[in-house]
Formats: structure tokens, sequence, C-alpha cells
């Protein structure tokens, strides 16, 4: 299989000057779906994880098949005011402002092993905002792992320190 088969790009989505990454395709082939999600696994290299963080709204969909397959707990980060119960957040620095990411502030217990997933990195910014509220709540990073790496885009700078794995780069 090539999963960079199974990745569609689209110029100009969500705005003009972006070439979208879109993983519809991907999810659509059962198949491409478990082998991606085997690499995934593979890259841990057994590393115990108790809890899988999947940034909204794309890192829920292979953070929840990562977290069954390592027999841990997936946690959501949302945009704000989408969680229900108590939350601590954190702000990260957009092309223009800022936005800010939410996670319910009894999902991670301290010590926690976690492995963090998002489907893109690109800029850093939204992987960085999650490794803090991780942190924050005294969470373990093991790992960060993403579908695709924009490596144009540098995002690894931002995240200095924490290993980093991507199943594709471009
Ligand atoms: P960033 O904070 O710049 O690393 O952006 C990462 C977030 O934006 C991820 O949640 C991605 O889903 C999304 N994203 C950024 N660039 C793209 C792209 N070219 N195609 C698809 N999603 C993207």
């Amino acid at each position: 299989m090539k999963l960079e088969n199974y990745i569609r790009d689209i110029q100009g989505f969500p705005k003009e000057g972006i070439l979208f990454k879109d993983i519809t395709p991907l999810l659509n082939d059962a198949k491409a779906t478990q082998e991606c999600l085997e690499i995934l696994v593979k890259s841990l290299n057994g590393h115990k994880i108790n809890k899988v963080v999947g940034a909204e709204s794309r890192g829920f969909l292979f953070g929840i098949l990562l977290a069954q397959e390592l027999n841990a707990g997936f946690v959501p980060v949302r945009k704000p005011n989408k969680l229900p119960y108590e939350t601590i957040s954190a702000s990260y620095d957009l092309e223009y402002g800022t936005d800010i990411l939410e996670i319910h502030k009894d999902a991670i217990q301290k010590g926690d092993k976690v492995l963090i997933h998002d489907d893109v990195l690109a800029t850093g910014g939204t992987a960085k905002a999650v490794c803090e509220l991780v942190e924050k709540l005294g969470g373990e990073i093991v790992q960060l792992n993403f579908l695709m790496e924009l490596t144009f885009l540098n995002g690894r700078e931002k995240l200095n320190g924490y290993k980093i794995f991507a199943a594709l780069t471009y």
C-alpha cells in the first residue's frame, strides 16, 4: 500500500494559498486505514501509553483507533466552549491573532504516559498548545504522531525536545 495514494490534495481550501491534505480517501478504505494505524502503532516501539490525546477535529479519527489499539483512554482536545465539564485552556498563535484549545481537567492523571495525535503537523502551534495542556495536568508526553508533516512549515522547531513521528512527510 502506498499511503500517499490515499491523500487527496485540494488547492485553495479552506482559503486561497492553502494546499489542503484531505484524508477522507484514506478513511474510506478499511485496509489502508488499518495499515496506517499499524504504522503509527509501530512507531511507538512498544512504549506503554495510558492516554491518547487527539486534537479537534481530525485528530479524533485515528486518535480513537490508536487508543483502542493501545488499550489506552482517549482524550479530546477541543475548541473553546465545546467540552461540557470543567476545563483548562491554552492559547496559541495563528497567522492573524490567537486561538484557544481546551481539555477536561480530569482527563489526564499525574504520570499518565501520553501519546498526542493529529492528522497534520503544519506550523506546530496546535501541537504545542496540546503539549501545554497535557503537561499542565501532569501527563508525560511519550510521542507526538501525525499522519502527515508539512516540513517546509518547520513545525518541529516549536516542538523541541519531543519525540515526533509522521507517517508521511511533504
Ligand atoms: P498547525 O497548528 O499550523 O500545525 O496546524 C495544524 C492543524 O491545522 C491540524 O489540526 C490540521 O488538521 C490543520 N491543518 C493545517 N494545515 C493543513 C493542511 N495543509 N491540510 C489539512 N489540514 C491542515
